[in-house]
């Protein structure tokens, strides 16, 4: 029997404003535990939450960049369960009447574009951080930062429509890239601004009905999610084969075994007794609002990709690189203005640039090198002044040190020879100086064209102008 997976994502972004959810207290991460508090994230008796505009302002923004209905009327609900790092005991959360759904995401795969469904998005206030274990201050206890108690979410629901872990992943890129063009998330998988749970199940091939899935929690990187569906959709087709039933439930990826293990079983929504939340009105989104966030969308990954291919005829790949950032591809555009090659300024950029970039582990803003210094050593190639070899080691000094190219080049010493009158008496000295070989390649012997032109880089220290080397010692010879 062959089976095939089925894959469905709740992904939580935080989202990037100054204050929380419901009160006005720091979302500033990496804070003295508990400095970030008051009467309203702690859940005090008789307190009243305020909603935040801004972070339905972002909510709205997501769900128009990725097709999303936002309803005019959503509707805030408590979601009762007991947490330690969950002081009012329950999370205020969005249940049958969300902000926004039915919308869907184009990925890119290899095999070509595939449609994600995008369920809903909703949004609801995170819990607290509880600290165990090792590196902490007292190994014997548990310890809880309710800093992050409070801060905006928005769960984005996608339709059971992925079918490998590549889609998933794939999914989760284009996802975050899409939060982080918007600057309404970090994206941040690691310091948790960003996290996903995967739901997975396996159907034989060709059945329609969706088998019991396992909720997969705690990956905190695209490779981590990666490998735990991987494992998950074996385990689960181990169960079947072996004549037994995969139970719902939800399962803890350990990274460091690269297995699923079991946390508990599976809470089915009514266990949580969601009812609307009494101390807030229903949310009113009126047009003008939507409108306003459409028309400040920028240009997002996937359009700015297609541009980049169409305008200045790079391929996909480099496209695809080049926009992993708004600030690399605001910074290639600027490359291209002043070189007018689109095709060398990519080659530089996603050669050397990102090469050095990532060495200093450092972003593309604080890259020294201005657009204009790229065109000036473009066109010293070009003019055949330097070498392509010579200007990579020119393109680490303009890095290293801010200066422009032509002043690097002096004070190396560095030009290329390319009159070809004094190539021209120099490759006669080298004719001169080895007859026979001469000889044989008169007689037929091409491939000794590599040893004349050796000989003359040796005689030059490397300066001359392999270019012209070539057409001089090929009329000398020939
Ligand atoms: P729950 O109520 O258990 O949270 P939902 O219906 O809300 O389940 O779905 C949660 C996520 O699980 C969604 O992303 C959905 O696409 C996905 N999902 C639902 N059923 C399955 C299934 N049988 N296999 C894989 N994913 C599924
Ligand atoms: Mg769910
Ligand atoms: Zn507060």
């Amino acid at each position: 029997m062959k089976y095939e997976a089925v894959i469905g994502l709740e992904v939580h972004a935080q989202l990037l404003t100054d204050s929380k959810l419901f009160c006005g207290c720091s979302t500033k991460f990496g804070s003295d535990p508990n400095t970030q508090v008051c009467q309203i994230c702690l859940g005090m008796p008789g307190v009243l939450p305020v909603l935040n505009r801004k972070a339905v302002e972002y909510a709205v923004k997501m769900a128009l960049a990725v097709n999303c209905k936002v309803n005019h009327k959503s509707v805030f609900a408590r979601k009762n369960y007991f947490y330690p790092d969950l002081p009012k005991g329950y999370q205020i959360s969005q249940y049958n009447e969300p902000l926004t759904e039915k919308g869907f995401l184009d990925i890119d795969l290899e095999a070509g574009r595939k449609r994600i469904g995008i369920t809903r998005i909703h949004m609801e206030e995170d819990a607290g951080k509880l600290l165990h274990g090792e590196g902490i201050e007292d190994a014997n206890y548990s310890f809880v930062d309710l800093n992050r108690t409070g801060v905006p979410l928005i769960e984005i629901v996608s339709e059971p429509d992925m079918r490998t872990s590549e889609e998933a992943q794939a999914y989760l890129r284009a996802l975050r890239d899409i939060l982080v063009y918007l600057e309404i998330c970090s994206g941040n998988m690691e310091e948790g601004s960003f996290r996903c749970d995967a739901n997975v199940s396996i159907r034989p091939v060709g059945a329609e009905k969706l088998g019991t899935k396992a909720e997969l929690k705690n990956m905190n990187s695209f490779k981590f999610v990666k490998e735990a569906i991987d494992y998950e959709i074996q385990r689960q087709i181990d169960i079947v084969e072996n004549g037994g039933k995969v139970v719902q439930e939800t399962r803890l990826f350990d990274s460091a075994k690269g297995i699923t293990a079991s946390m508990r079983s599976k809470e089915e929504a009514h266990d949580y007794r969601y009812f609307p939340e009494p101390d807030l009105l229903p949310l009113f989104v009126e047009d003008k609002l939507i409108e306003d966030c459409r028309s400040k969308l920028p240009e997002l990954p996937q359009q700015k990709r297609e541009r980049f291919i169409s305008e200045y005829g790079i391929p996909a790949y480099d496209a695809g690189v080049l926009t992993a950032t708004k600030e690399l591809a605001h910074y290639y555009e600027s490359v291209v203005k002043a070189t007018g090659e689109p095709k060398l300024s990519s080659n530089w950029i996603m050669g050397e640039l990102l090469r050095l970039l990532k060495e200093d582990n450092k972003d593309v803003k604080d890259c020294p090198i201005t657009p204009e210094a790229i065109a000036s050593l473009i066109e010293m190639v070009k003019k055949g002044e330097i070498s392509g070899k010579m200007a990579k080691e020119v393109f680490e000094d303009m890095y290293k040190t801010g200066k422009a190219p032509a002043e690097i080049v002096k004070s190396k010493g560095m030009s290329q020879i390319s009159n070809e009158d004094e190539l021209g008496k120099i490759i006669e000295g080298i004719i001169a100086a080895n007859p026979e070989n001469a000889e044989r390649y008169r007689a037929g012997k091409v491939q000794l064209m590599g040893f004349f032109v050796g000989e003359t880089m040796k005689a030059t220290k490397g300066q001359a102008n392999p270019g012209v080397v070539n057409k001089i010692l090929k009329q000398k010879l020939g």
